[in-house]
């Protein structure tokens, strides 16, 4: 992976908003490699994010990527109006958050970037999250603030 990350826009922003949940940098049941990347976040500022809406860096070793299409379902018992199709609902939140920070497939940023640009537009998330209940966008959206905060002052100003 080198010093580049292919990375989903909200696999990056959940992983900001985790900040402060030591079960992120252990590895998953499933196999995937968010244990990794978000190591790699929390430790190299200088990386290069590269956004892809596909499958991703996380993605790759995961036992539900099937032949580059997520075959996993998500639990819809909180959110009926979202698909049931994981990889159709990633798309829909990635593409949302596309629109919001006018960012598309193939940007490089860093995670500074990324930052600046979540502290800059990605405030209110109701309409990202229009499929949530209102108590679990507004959890999310502390979350978020919060491992901005965290991250910036980590690696922008420490002191
Ligand atoms: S989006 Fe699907 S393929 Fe990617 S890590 Fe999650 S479950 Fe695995």
């Amino acid at each position: 992976m080198g010093d580049i990350i292919h990375i989903k826009p909200h696999h990056f922003i959940d992983i900001i908003a985790s900040f402060d949940n030591k079960e992120i940098f252990s590895p998953h049941k499933y196999g995937h490699a968010q244990h990794i990347i978000a190591k790699k976040i929390f430790t190299e500022k200088q990386i290069i994010l590269i956004m892809e809406l596909g499958i991703d860096d996380i993605c790759n070793p995961c036992i539900h990527n099937i032949n580059g299409i997520c075959d996993d379902i998500i639990d819809t018992s909180f959110r009926p109006k979202a698909p049931k199709s994981k990889n159709e609902w990633n798309l829909l939140i990635d593409r949302r958050w596309c629109e919001r920070l006018n960012i598309k497939q193939g940007d490089r940023l860093t995670p500074i970037q990324f930052c600046y640009l979540l502290k800059e537009k990605g405030e209110d998330i109701s309409d990202i999250y229009r499929e949530l209940p209102p108590d679990r966008i507004i959890k999310k959206q502390v979350q978020i603030k919060n491992g901005i905060e965290y991250y910036l002052h980590f690696f922008v100003n420490p002191y």
